[in-house]
């Protein structure tokens, strides 16, 4: 059984699918692993860690991925990647298949098994496999970090002999795992919270946190959950109500991070251009779903966008901006999953197909687009 792990080759990706933690356990089930030169470097990872934990260091992706059973990445393969990947061989990733349906297409022809870490099931079990929330965890702290970087004033209220500084007020809006952490870290530094969310269940969290939670919350509101525990596309009534509420708070807001989503839609727009012009001088955005389109109207990928006197941070990859813990985290997410995959007696690939977790992950096997999100829109 063998393990490749190539460098991640898109740019900005400075993350890396496993660690020397992750590559020991591997060989304790029986992996070989091989890791590509310098595949952690931009997590702090040395190549002469990975030797020492047991990997061999490949001189090229080619060589990192050829004679893989088990090919581990960050980001989906590239076209290249691709290439080098053989038939039959488990791709773990996660995929961003929303939007890049030729891209799936292209794993399906080349007879990849390609499973999309983000869709792994909300349940207790897989708690220790979900990326979405170590990655999203990673980026709610960073994301204020940021702010206070780009923010003229202190977060905390100091009252000192030359006078009071007051506290920043920091507005989350998207209460879920990114915009919680958001709150801890803001309320860490000394800010006064505040946050929205459309599901009625993040209200008991917000204020658990310390926060006060603000929202529209009328019937639509309190239907508002899905059965996974995702948010549903709020009617573009409620989304009028929503904006005239956050119209009148956002205008007293230093700092707004914004986090919201909907599973495999654009981000709702909720930051308006009319909004922004009511900050004050010095305020500081950070849209964490620039990614999906953005929560703000003016975010710019990967930039920081000045409206006015209004700082916009539309940074891309935010977890990777802490690429060696998020490294650590997403490894051992990878692992814990991975491990599900082997018959350890035998020392073998064993995958059980009807697994659930399985089956909500595997987006192409046998030549084919099988998930049922995807495999409906070809045909
Ligand atoms: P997400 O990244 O999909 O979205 C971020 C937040 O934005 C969510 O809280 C969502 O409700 C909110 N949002 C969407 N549209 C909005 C709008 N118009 N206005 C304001 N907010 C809006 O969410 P997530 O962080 O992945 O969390 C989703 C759910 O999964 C939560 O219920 C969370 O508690 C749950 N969860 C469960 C587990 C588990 O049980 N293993 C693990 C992690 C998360």
């Amino acid at each position: 059984m063998k393990i490749g792990v190539p460098r991640e080759s898109e740019a900005n990706e400075t993350r890396v699918a496993a660690t020397p933690e992750t590559v020991k356990k591997f060989i304790a089930l029986g992996f070989e692993v091989a890791v590509e030169k310098g595949a952690g470097t931009a997590s702090r990872i040395l190549d002469a860690d990975f030797t020492e934990a047991g990997a061999t260091i490949a001189a090229s992706a080619e060589q990192a991925l050829a004679d893989a059973d088990v090919v581990l990445k960050v980001r989906r393969p590239s076209a290249a990647e691709l290439a080098h990947i053989r038939k039959g061989a488990l791709v773990i990733a996660t995929m961003d298949p929303y939007g890049a349906e030729a891209e799936v297409k292209a794993m399906g022809d080349a007879g990849v098994t390609a499973i999309a870490m983000e869709f792994m099931p909300r349940i207790t079990r897989a708690q220790v496999m979900d990326v979405l929330s170590s990655q999203a965890n990673l980026a709610g702290y960073q994301a204020v970090i940021e702010a206070a970087e780009e923010y003229d004033r202190a977060f905390p209220m100091m009252m000192t002999a030359a006078g009071t500084v007051p506290a920043a007020r920091v507005f989350v809006m998207g209460a879920g795992v990114a915009g919680l952490q958001a709150i801890a870290t803001a309320r860490r530094l000394g800010a006064q919270v505040t946050a929205t969310d459309v599901r009625p269940a993040a209200k008991e969290q917000v204020e658990s946190l310390g926060a006060k939670f603000i929202a529209v919350e009328d019937e639509e509101f309190r239907q508002a959950e899905t059965a996974g525990g995702y948010a549903k596309p709020m009617s573009e009534e409620y989304q009028k109500k929503q904006r005239e509420l956050v119209a009148s708070h956002i205008a007293k807001q230093d700092v707004v991070i914004t986090t919201a989503l909907i599973p495999g839609r654009p981000a709702p727009k909720l930051v308006t251009s009319e909004m922004l012009a009511t900050m004050k001088p010095g305020s500081v955005l950070v849209d964490l779903a620039v990614e999906r389109g953005g929560n703000v109207e003016g975010a710019k990928p990967g930039k920081i966008a000045k409206v006015g006197d209004v700082k916009i941070i539309g940074y891309l990859n935010m977890p990777g901006r802490l690429a060696a813990s998020a490294s650590s985290l997403y490894a051992k997410n990878l692992y814990a999953f991975a491990e599900t995959l082997v018959d350890k007696a035998e020392k073998k690939l064993a995958v059980n197909w009807d697994d659930d977790l399985v089956k909500a992950t595997v987006l192409t096997r046998d030549g084919a687009v099988v998930h049922p999100a995807f495999a409906a829109e070809k045909q």
